[in-house]
């Protein structure tokens, strides 16, 4: 803490991968003196650079823009962009190192990045996002490449955007190869990678339910966010034959007991995805549902909860209401929505709850099929991507299960994941020597 104490999220996120690991490496011989976590929670590199553009008035702005690059023992980096006024280095670290760990239980060769920018997408025009993506690129691209670092989406940053940054990398370094991940189908993207993410953590969820003989068929589902890892989970969770019953932006989230349906999803997508409206809109069209402004969706009654939307959107009181109102299921789409108070409300509780980088695999590991099929110039079917996908889960959740058997047969999903994740990459620094 004293090299990173003002990075609260960062400390958060190490702290807990920490409480996990350290009694596991006191135990293993061959780690013992190799200051291996040490090591790990430093970036091998840390990038900031200014972007400049101009917005459609003729202003000049800006913005704070990183690559993080904290990891490479098992494979290039990789991990997403993100684009929200909250970015900084605490975040995108903690994010980075969230993903070294995630990337290894993937069973890919990906090692892990993150970056982004304080840029803020919302209220802008196409062509103030395309010139800030293009400015954006013209300072990353000498960080990156599909054989060093390949960025993909988050928070603020989809198709569209990967389009703009991809053209300009394109323009620059005149060739045309796998360097981000989330393309559009006609030009090097993956057929499932944009429902990877959601689906993975619902693929997830039923195999943590399994566990227990139950399935998603029949629950009712709370699910937050609205955005692309919201809206998949969604679509899964109907696909098996669950209820959502709720979905959340920024400003806050609506209820309805009658249950999203496939129709009421699509008006969703259309109006996150193409309109760039808000949630609270949902009510003049569904007036059956309600709005709750500023809240999260923790109180609504539900048996399965799916967090999808940010960090620490999901307290230790919003556990204990999801628990007293029957909850048995927490699995993360979103990247620590939970906090160290709530998840040990869930261990506690003894109900499945699985961490982000777990559950929300689906997305990196849908990234790493993808930069697969650009090498091998070849696109495979959306089943076969499916089914890779699902396979991909069900192996981190068999890891999670291998590490994470506690003495009274329940799963300790962020334990397991934790030691799964570290003793693939601490393997691969032991056997690289001290660099
Ligand atoms: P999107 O930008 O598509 O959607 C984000 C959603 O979360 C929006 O509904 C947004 O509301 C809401 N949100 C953002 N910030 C806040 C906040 N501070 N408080 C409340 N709600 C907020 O992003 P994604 O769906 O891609 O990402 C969601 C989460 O999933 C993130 O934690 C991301 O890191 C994680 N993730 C994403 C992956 C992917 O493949 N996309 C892969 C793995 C993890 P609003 O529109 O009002 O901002």
């Amino acid at each position: 803490t004293s090299r990173n104490g003002h990075e609260p999220e960062f400390i958060q996120a190490v702290q807990e991968v920490a409480e996990t690991v350290i009694p596991y490496i006191a135990e293993q011989e061959i780690y013992s003196g190799k200051n291996i976590l040490l090591r790990m929670v430093e970036p091998e590199r840390l990038i900031s650079f200014r972007v400049a553009w101009v917005d459609d008035d003729g202003e000049i702005h800006v913005n704070r823009g990183y690559r993080i690059q904290m990891n490479s023992a098992i494979g290039p980096y990789k991990g997403g962009l993100r684009f929200h006024p909250s970015v900084n280095a605490s975040i995108l670290k903690f994010l980075a190192f969230e993903q070294v760990f995630k990337n290894s239980l993937t069973t890919l060769p990906m090692g892990g990045g993150k970056g982004g920018s304080d840029f803020d997408p919302k209220g802008k025009s196409d062509d103030e996002v395309m010139r800030f993506c293009h400015a954006f690129m013209t300072e990353l691209c000498r960080h990156i490449g599909p054989n060093t670092d390949v960025p993909a989406g988050d928070i603020g940053v989809g198709a569209r955007e990967i389009g703009f940054l991809f053209g300009m990398y394109k323009k620059i370094r005149n060739e045309f190869t796998g360097v981000l991940t989330g393309k559009g189908l006609s030009w090097g993207g993956s057929k499932i990678r944009p429902e990877a993410t959601g689906y993975g953590t619902v693929y997830f969820a039923q195999n943590m339910l399994e566990t227990r003989n139950d399935s998603i068929e029949g629950k009712t589902v709370a699910v937050s966010g609205s955005g692309n890892v919201a809206q998949y989970a969604a679509e899964k969770v109907l696909q098996l034959g669950g209820k959502v019953v709720t979905l959340s932006d920024s400003g806050g989230h609506i209820h309805d007991p009658d249950g999203i349906d496939a129709e009421k999803l699509a008006w969703v997508m259309d109006l996150k995805n193409n309109r760039r409206g808000r949630i609270s809109e949902y009510v003049k069209q569904y007036p059956g549902a309600s709005y709750h402004k500023g809240k999260a969706p923790w109180h609504v009654a539900c048996q399965v909860a799916l967090p999808c939307a940010t960090q620490n959107e999901l307290n230790g009181e919003d556990a204990k209401t999801l628990i007293k109102n029957g909850c048995i299921c927490v699995a993360e789409g979103a990247n620590m929505p939970s906090t160290p108070e709530a998840i040990h409300a869930f261990h506690d509780a003894r109900i499945l709850f699985a961490p982000g980088k777990a559950s929300n695999a689906g997305g990196v590991a849908t990234s790493g099929l993808e930069m697969s099929q650009n090498s091998l110039r070849i696109s495979w079917t959306r089943e076969e991507v499916d089914q890779r996908l699902k396979g991909i889960m069900s192996d981190i959740h068999d890891s999670c299960i291998e590490y994470g058997r506690e003495d009274d047969g329940y799963c300790n999903y962020v334990k397991g994941a934790n030691i799964a994740g570290f003793v693939k990459v601490a393997d691969a620094m032991l056997a690289q020597g001290v660099i």
